[in-house]
């Protein structure tokens, strides 16, 4: 008799996106000549860059010649790659990383999901709310999250992520062994400071404390003070796992491929407390279950960080952060309290006083023909706020915003 995983019975269904497509539906039934605008998707739009599509051309003809053909690559991803990652990523930062240290895979999304794969079941988990649902879907699975209590799992410890707060927390009193961060943070927009992750890094080296940081948007961060990655903070090889992704950053969304870094310095502990190296155990656990992230695929990645590639990558995020600008100003002057946007393409909208999440959400595709994502969607913290996403196209975010203007006036 086959036995499922009942972890898995324990999930409930994931409805926010297709709760929101049922209510777009049926407003368009009623409303069949109304244009909707939506800004509630999380994926990109600008296609990819002229450079990475001439080295993909390039390798996908490679693949068609005898000589230069490659089958399997190294699960951890090709040499060419990894170095491009440490001269280009890290290097230009004054963080030093061995070869062996980056994990190439096919994005982030795969590696925050997996990473469980090497943590033991009874590791108290914390993270940020409202976050990116995968980390929490993810420990469900692993087991780690006990059971669901009003909206919250009882074995993970939810930080809120609040007005008052600038969406940055605080280390909580209770015990937390592995702790998800997410800066520039999808999805209320929000970016750390040095000093405010070196916080965290302190917090986290007093506890023999995991971090698991996702800095997938770091390449949306203007401002020249914040950190890219958190091996620019002091100890954080000691204590911290880093993923990374060319999703946001290249428009990879369609094509797969990210990284994670687990330095050789950074160790968690047996049972009977003897630390050990996590970085053997991941090696362990890719090679075993991962095949390596395509040669095409990562031919592209590397051509991100040629000089056009680069240049031609920093446009399309110019080109987003110009809509978050239009965007935040649009908003702002409607009167809305308007966060994010900044140094990440989200703008958390505080919904006005008494309006709920969803209710908002109702109110602007009615008034205004614009879809946002219910804040509440990614967890209790995210009650009275609306996400909105610079990802459109800049004619539909101006149009959308001039909407949500003059419904409000
Ligand atoms: C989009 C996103 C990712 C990237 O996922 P990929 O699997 O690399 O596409 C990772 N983390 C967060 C928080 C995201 O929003």
């Amino acid at each position: 008799m086959a036995l499922v995983n009942e972890l898995f019975l324990k999930l409930p269904g994931n409805y926010l996106f297709s709760d929101i497509a049922k209510k777009i539906n049926t407003f368009k039934t009623s409303h069949p000549d109304a244009k909707v605008i939506s800004l509630g998707i999380g994926d990109v739009t600008r296609p990819l860059p002229q450079a990475v599509r001439e080295a993909m051309h390039k390798a996908v003809d490679e693949m068609g010649d005898a000589s230069t053909f490659r089958g399997y690559g190294p699960e951890q991803g090709y040499p060419f790659l990894i170095e491009a990652i440490i001269r280009n990523d890290y290097a230009s930062r004054g963080i030093s990383l061995d070869t062996d240290e980056v994990f190439v895979s096919d994005g982030a999304k795969s590696d925050t999901g997996n990473i469980g794969d090497i943590l033991r079941r009874d590791n108290r988990v914390g993270l940020t709310d409202p976050v990116y649902p995968v980390y929490v879907d993810s420990n469900v699975m692993g087991g780690r999250a006990g059971e669901l209590l009003d909206g919250k799992w009882s074995n993970i410890v939810y930080i809120p992520c609040t007005e008052a707060n600038g969406f940055v927390p605080e280390a909580p009193s209770e015990r937390i062994d592995v702790l998800y961060l997410c800066y520039p943070n999808n999805p209320t927009g929000a970016s750390i400071t040095k000093a405010a992750l070196q916080k965290w890094v302190d917090y986290a080296l007093a506890h023999k404390a995991l971090i698991l940081y996702d800095a997938a948007y770091e390449a949306y961060i203007q401002d020249p003070e914040l950190p890219h990655s958190i091996y620019e903070i002091e100890g954080a090889k000691q204590t911290a796992i880093e993923f990374r992704s060319f999703s946001k950053t290249a428009g990879f969304t369609g094509i797969r491929c990210g990284y994670t870094v687990i330095p050789k310095a950074l160790h968690g502990y047996t049972p009977e407390g003897k630390a050990t190296a996590f970085n053997p155990l991941w090696n362990r656990r890719q090679c075993t279950k991962f095949n390596g992230a395509s040669y095409i695929t990562q031919r592209g990645a590397e051509a991100v960080y040629s000089p056009e590639g680069a240049a031609q990558v920093k446009e399309t995020i110019q080109y987003y952060m110009g809509n978050a600008e239009i965007m935040r100003k649009g908003l702002e002057s409607a009167g809305l309290k308007v966060y994010g946007g900044e140094n990440a393409p989200y703008l958390w909208i505080k919904t006005p006083a008494g309006v709920s999440s969803w209710q908002f959400f109702e109110q602007m595709l009615h008034g205004a023909y614009v879809v946002g994502t219910p804040g509440v969607g990614f967890g209790p913290s995210g009650e009275g706020y609306i996400r909105l996403t610079a990802f459109g196209t800049r004619e539909n975010s101006i149009e959308a915003i001039d909407r949500i203007c003059r419904w409000l006036k």
